[in-house]
């Protein structure tokens, strides 16, 4: 049992107009084998969210606290954070030169797991969760983002979330870009590691479509840096008759 706990957080970023405030005070619980949507506008911090928690150094903390099982995450190193348990999605999104895949995954589960994992498993574990996600097995000796596609990009995420096994997991926009078949792949793939594990889900989008195939037990409404409303998956249901107009106004 895992709890991430995001209290009251600030953090800026520097744009050239100066330092602007982008998270203005964050709620948010999280617990083992849920799942929770966050959604709202572009531009509202959603991403900036993902990546301070991800301990992105572009984005800094100026107040608040995040924790994992009471364990103070901002004091972390980017690697202390996934041997902790937690699976940041973006935490990779460049190029990473002459690495393959396999090579790649293989190093992260060692780091992650403090030794290496024993070969002839690991082996048929890659094979087996890149079967699952209808991945030709050439796919384990690519670059890393190495001219991935969009599509691609986000099997490898769902990809290492399979292997990787965290306890948390913070997936932003896994479905932009996708057409309807790698949406349902890359669905599957979520919900395949929500029922073998007992891993929490941070689901961010913009979009209520992914929420067909991955059904959230919570879903925050996020706005100008801040939850603004939550609720149960009805909530998403009403974001898709009104969109997010009614939280932009101010009127309810
Ligand atoms: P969302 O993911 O909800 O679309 P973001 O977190 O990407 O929102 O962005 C929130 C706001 O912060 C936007 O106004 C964006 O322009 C600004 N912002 C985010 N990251 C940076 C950055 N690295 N430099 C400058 N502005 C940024
Ligand atoms: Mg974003
Ligand atoms: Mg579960």
């Amino acid at each position: 049992m895992s709890i991430l706990e995001i209290r009251d957080l600030h953090a800026t970023v520097e744009t050239p107009e100066g330092t602007k405030e982008i998270l203005k005070g964050v709620d948010l619980t999280i617990r083992s084998g849920e799942t929770h949507a966050i959604m709202g506008p572009n531009g509202s911090g959603k991403s900036t969210l993902a990546y301070s928690i991800a301990g992105h150094p572009k984005y800094e903390i100026t107040s608040g606290t995040v924790t994992l099982d009471g364990e103070d995450v901002l004091a972390m190193s980017v690697d202390e954070r996934a041997r902790a348990g937690l699976f940041l999605a973006m935490q990779y999104p460049v190029e990473v030169p002459g690495v393959t895949v396999s090579n790649f995954l293989r190093t992260a589960k060692t780091a992650i797991d403090g030794e290496a994992p024993a070969l002839r498993t690991w082996v048929k574990d890659v094979r087996g969760a890149m079967d699952n996600l209808k991945m030709d097995p050439v796919f384990a000796e690519r670059n890393v983002n190495e001219g991935f596609s969009g599509g691609e990009k986000k099997r490898h995420e769902i990809l290492q979330m399979e292997l990787l096994k965290p306890s948390m997991a913070i997936l932003d926009e896994t479905d932009s870009g996708l057409d309807v078949d790698a949406l349902r792949v890359v669905s599957e793939g979520v919900n395949r590691a929500k029922d073998t594990t007992d891993v929490g889900v941070m689901l961010i989008t913009h979009y209520t479509r992914i929420l067909n195939y991955i059904k959230p037990d919570f879903v925050h409404v996020f706005v100008n840096g801040q939850v603004a409303e939550q609720g149960g998956p009805e909530l998403a249901e009403r974001l898709e008759a009104e969109g997010y107009e009614r939280f932009l106004t101010g009127a309810k």
